[in-house]
């Protein structure tokens, strides 16, 4: 007989724990195996999908309580740019939101390298301008393919477009402690966190709902979601291993965003399979960082380039720095050379996200050309600055904006036309 499972649910575990699991219940080892790509690969939802195990197996697994653990999609939500926001539900009824973007989140380049890596290239401006013309094209065919049989054409774009762009936003908590003064998700104060299976899960049911299939498919992952992942550190890094090794996921792919656990980036710096890494910046000195993100009471800004200055890089590795702009606050051409000074001789880049508006922040988006300014400040400074293009602002699934929108879509009254559910998986 099965003794108590490590965990009682297969997804999350690795490959010890399942080997251990199969062991104890006197089944031959290669049976960890077939557990293993039922789970990750075929992202099988309950243990009798799992047909390359003996009957009498599964029948034991699901008396002592052993679960496939999958995360179910509880909705989802379909924006006008082929945005999708899940609602996804685990087993003690709370939900988180992962988000699927075809055409990636704006900031990375879609091959696995940053976009910062395009500044590499000696001509920015002209790789921008093709960017957006390839983004039109790309998004034009989305559509189209949702509404109709694709043309040839669109098959090759869409082919193009999950091969390199496709990312899922993922989250790490249910809600987020960390209380940013401009995010909706802090909002909510965090509820609990997730498990690395529920981590990983998000990703399973994603990927199954879009039919596609990491390595075949190229898929970028950011855990920029919902919470903050270096406060749920264990999990956070056992669900990155697990999606490196288990679903197929390039480790180049994957970047973690942090608001700056300043002595998790520094064990994180040491881990062995490990995403790159993301800073949220957000300001440019320590009065205003205190301001909007409290956490830099405890970890200044000094404290915080202090740990990325030390942190070691790969070969073709950058660290990126996101900043949300916002009207008046930290958007004035000040800002952006406060920025610029803190970041010099670093080997980053920094992703500029105009605020995307949300009910309840008390924060105005700033104009384009404030968002050029500062990014031209940035680039005469010699630093890499990106615009990123808001995805899904119409579904509320940009950035900053995740969770919240579940109760103020559903409140009565509440007029949210844009949303168009799609049917429930
Ligand atoms: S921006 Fe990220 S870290 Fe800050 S409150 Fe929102 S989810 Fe948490």
């Amino acid at each position: 007989m099965i003794g108590e499972p490590l965990t009682s649910s297969l997804l999350g575990m690795d490959r010890e724990e399942t080997a251990a699991l199969v062991s104890e219940a006197g089944e031959p080892a290669y049976r960890a195996k077939q557990i293993m790509d039922a789970v990750y690969r075929q992202r099988v939802e309950s243990l009798a999908e799992i047909s390359t195990l003996p009957q009498e197996f599964r029948e034991r697994l699901v008396k002592s309580g052993v679960t496939v653990g999958a995360a179910r999609i509880e909705n989802k939500f379909v924006s006008s740019d082929g945005t999708v926001r899940y609602l996804i539900a685990f087993a003690d009824g709370q939900s988180v939101e992962t988000v699927w973007m075809p055409e990636g989140d704006g900031g990375e380049a879609g091959d696995g390298s940053e976009a910062g890596a395009e500044a590499e290239g000696s001509n920015i401006s002209t790789s921008g301008a093709k960017a957006r013309s390839e983004e039109s094209e790309h998004i034009a065919a989305l559509k189209r393919c949702a509404t109709q049989n694709p043309t040839k054409k669109d098959r090759s774009v869409q082919d193009r477009v999950r091969q390199g762009r496709s990312t899922i936003c993922i989250s790490s908590q249910v809600g987020c402690a960390v209380d940013c003064q401009f995010c909706l998700t802090a909002l909510l104060g965090v509820k609990r966190n997730l498990t690395a299976g529920e981590i990983v899960g998000q990703v399973c049911a994603v990927l199954k709902d879009q039919k596609v299939s990491p390595p075949e498919d190229r898929i970028n992952l950011v855990f920029m979601g919902m919470g903050e992942p270096f406060l749920n550190y264990e999990n956070f890094v056992k669900a990155g291993r697990l999606l490196v090794e288990c679903v197929g996921i390039a480790e180049r792919r994957m970047t973690v965003s942090t608001a700056g656990i300043v002595p998790r980036i520094r064990d994180f710096g040491g881990e062995a399979i490990r995403p790159k890494l993301a800073i949220s910046l957000n300001a440019s000195n320590d009065a205003l960082r205190t301001r909007l993100m409290p956490l830099n009471k405890k970890w200044n800004l000094e404290m915080l380039i202090g740990a990325a200055r030390d942190f070691p890089l790969r070969t073709r590795e950058w660290i990126t720095f996101e900043y949300v702009l916002l009207g008046g606050v930290n958007d004035e051409p000040d800002n952006a050379k406060e920025v610029a000074d803190l970041l010099r001789g670093l080997r980053c880049k920094v992703n500029l996200i105009a605020l995307n508006p949300g009910p309840g922040i008390d924060f105005a988006t700033p104009s384009e050309e404030r968002v050029t300014t500062f990014q031209k400040i940035l680039r005469d400074a010699g630093i890499p600055a990106f615009v990123r293009r808001p995805r899904g602002r119409d579904i509320y699934a940009a950035c900053g904006q995740l969770k919240r929108t579940v109760e103020i879509a559903t409140s009565p009254g509440h007029a949210l036309q844009v949303l168009s559910p799609a049917p429930k998986s």
